[in-house]
């Protein structure tokens, strides 16, 4: 593979480098920032999963994504790198706000990707906040949410800072991210995302994964995705 500088600035990896990196296996010859690399290496992340190969190439050319692999194939991956490699590229910082939302169906989920996410992206400068209710006071959430860069929520919570948090600002999301999307559907949330998707800006990317394609996932596809790379994934990973 032809060596791309490791930090590779804003633009370098469009549709044309796609396919040098199509049949890539382990994550350390995509073209990752330094930082994310060190994260997945202290991690113990080396090779790739299938869906995660299937994915990462598309994701990292700012595609959006409908990824559909059953549960424990390494989905989380597949998108918190692209999160963590989008804002890097943007050289997002501590004023540019609220860049991605990843969205989980249940609190006990939210906050194991939000380990991943801590462990993966620790040499990163990012703030990310667990949105999850229950946990914590949401009128001290309130006053801290538009100095977070990275959001993981439960609809619910999501919603409730949209509605009611004074200056509650996402006209600068970059990805947005519906994990485990059949079971945010289970378990009742599809009017409260449809709600979401609706008050964000139509420009930016969407990461869709779903263990099952179930038809409303489907219809939460066509409402939220743009021209998507269809990926399913059956084989052992
Ligand atoms: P899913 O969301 O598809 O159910 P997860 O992202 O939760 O799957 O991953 C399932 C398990 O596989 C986790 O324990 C995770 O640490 C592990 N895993 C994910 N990707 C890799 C990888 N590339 N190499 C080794 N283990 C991985
Ligand atoms: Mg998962």
């Amino acid at each position: 593979l032809p060596p791309l500088p490791s930090d590779a600035p804003v633009g370098q990896i469009d549709g044309g480098a796609f396919s040098l990196y199509a049949g890539c296996k382990k994550f350390n010859q995509l073209p990752l920032s330094q930082k994310t690399k060190d994260g997945l290496r202290e991690a113990k992340y080396a090779k790739m999963t299938e869906i995660q190969r299937a994915s990462l190439p598309h994701a990292l050319c700012d595609r959006d994504i409908l990824g559909a692999a059953k549960t424990g194939s390494g989905k989380t991956l597949a998108f918190i790198i692209p999160v963590l490699e989008k804002l890097y590229r943007a050289r997002w910082g501590p004023e540019d706000g609220v860049g991605s939302i990843i969205i989980s169906p249940t609190r006990e989920l939210a906050g194991q990707l939000f380990e991943v996410l801590k462990s993966v992206g620790k040499h990163h400068t990012f703030s990310a906040g667990l949105l999850i209710g229950g946990r914590k006071d949401v009128d001290e959430e309130k006053e801290h949410v538009n100095d977070l860069n990275i959001l993981v929520c439960t609809p619910g919570r999501l919603l409730q800072h949209m509605d009611e948090t004074p200056n509650f600002d996402c006209s600068q999301l970059q990805v947005l991210v519906l994990d485990e999307a059949d079971r945010i559907l289970d378990v009742g949330f599809k009017k409260a995302l449809n709600a979401i998707v609706s008050q964000l800006p139509k420009r930016r990317q969407t990461l869709l994964f779903s263990a099952t394609q179930t038809k409303s996932v489907q219809d939460l596809a066509r409402l939220s995705l743009k021209d998507p790379e269809y990926l399913s994934v059956h084989e052992e990973s």
